[in-house]
């Protein structure tokens, strides 16, 4: 999203809350609960080129968010306990659950201690080749690229890029244009761009994913505190929904069992890399629930309702993004109002493009 259209929602989002429009519109739009998706947990370094932002949290905002929740009267509760209390869900407090995708090591060192001062549950979704210490964080090695570089050149499925990257603002806008360019793309041909570009710019990115994530090793230690779930998200974090069945069925049970057999314990949540329609759909909800699995997310954005007490496999999340550090923001995407709001826009414009085509 461009930093003109994040203001925007900045600043509608605000307004909803200023106008306390969010809470009149809570008992039509309101849910029984929310899962929060987060990635990182890191202080802000104020750095003007830093386009994976949106996925880091500061450890502030995020203890004051978990304070707050409470207060407003949440429950904060595991995974474990999500669908019970989907079917349960009559006179019970609302609830929230706090998940991590992608087993970052600062979730460990600075999400982990707010949530065992408390005594609260928190879920880690891992893949399989990231703990191996060989996953491909291609998003990062773009930025990363990026920032090395004065201009990047490539190809991307018969498009020519040739784009200064002198200035924060050149790198901000030649990221987000390749960032897309490349998710329309084969994964594994996107990947093989960034490569290329990475090797051009002088940056190595050998060391990033043992930098960043956390090993085998310390995931057991981690996972040994019972407030700690650790979830599957894949092997190789690919976007599902665009491989062939077999390999999009291998990606998850083998990431399933290498958890199983490393943490000697079931693995019994799933998170769908990407997670948007692109990524995740019918298919892989029914492979998960093939697989055994009691609860999957995936990023379509909502609240949890009753309705999902028969789509376990396919719950939506509430993300905690890095561009919307404000409390006021929490409550009002907790009121449900956003996520309506979003739902009326895609019908009003599929109604549209029905007439247009008609
Ligand atoms: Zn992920």
């Amino acid at each position: 999203m461009s930093r003109t259209n994040t203001k925007l929602l900045q600043a509608a989002l605000r307004t909803l809350r200023t106008t306390r429009t969010d809470s009149l519109a809570e008992p039509l739009t309101g849910g029984i609960g929310a899962i929060f998706m987060l990635h990182r947990v890191t202080p802000d370094t104020g750095e003007g080129f830093a386009p994976n932002r949106i996925l880091s949290l500061t450890p502030e905002f995020l203890e004051a968010v978990v304070d707050q929740v409470r207060e407003w009267g949440y429950d904060i509760i595991s995974l474990d306990e999500v669908p019970a209390r989907i079917s349960e869900h009559e006179g019970a407090p609302p609830f929230v659950c706090f998940t991590f995708d992608d087993g970052y090591r600062d979730n460990r060192d600075l999400a982990y201690p707010i949530f065992k001062s408390r005594n609260l549950p928190m879920a880690v979704y891992v893949p399989e080749d990231f703990a191996d210490g060989k996953g491909d964080l291609w998003w990062l090695v773009l930025e990363s690229a990026i920032r090395k570089a004065a201009s990047v050149r490539c190809d991307i499925d018969g498009r020519t890029f040739a784009l200064a990257t002198r200035t924060d603002a050149e790198k901000n806008a030649a990221f987000h244009k390749l960032y897309w360019a490349l998710r329309a793309v084969a994964e594994d041909d996107a990947r093989s761009i960034v490569a290329g570009l990475a090797e051009r710019a002088g940056y190595d990115p050998a060391g990033l994913c043992r930098n960043l994530v956390m090993s085998w090793d310390e995931l057991r230690e981690f996972a040994a505190d019972p407030l700690v779930t650790i979830g599957a998200h894949t092997t190789g974090h690919y976007a599902l929904a665009k491989l062939p069945i077999e390999r999009a069925r291998r990606e998850m049970a083998g990431s399933i069992a290498r958890i199983e057999s490393e943490l000697d314990r079931p693995c019994r949540h799933f998170s769908y890399p990407y997670g948007n329609d692109a990524a995740a759909g019918q298919r892989e909800f029914d492979l998960a629930r093939e697989l055994g699995m009691l609860t999957a997310v995936t990023t379509r954005k909502g609240l949890i309702h009753a309705s999902h007490a028969t789509q376990l496999t396919a719950l939506p999340r509430v993300s905690l993004n890095g561009d919307y550090q404000e409390i006021g923001f929490v409550r009002t995407l907790l009121s449900g109002l956003p996520f309506a709001l979003i739902d009326a826009a895609r019908q009003a414009s599929s109604i549209g493009t029905f007439r247009r085509r008609a």
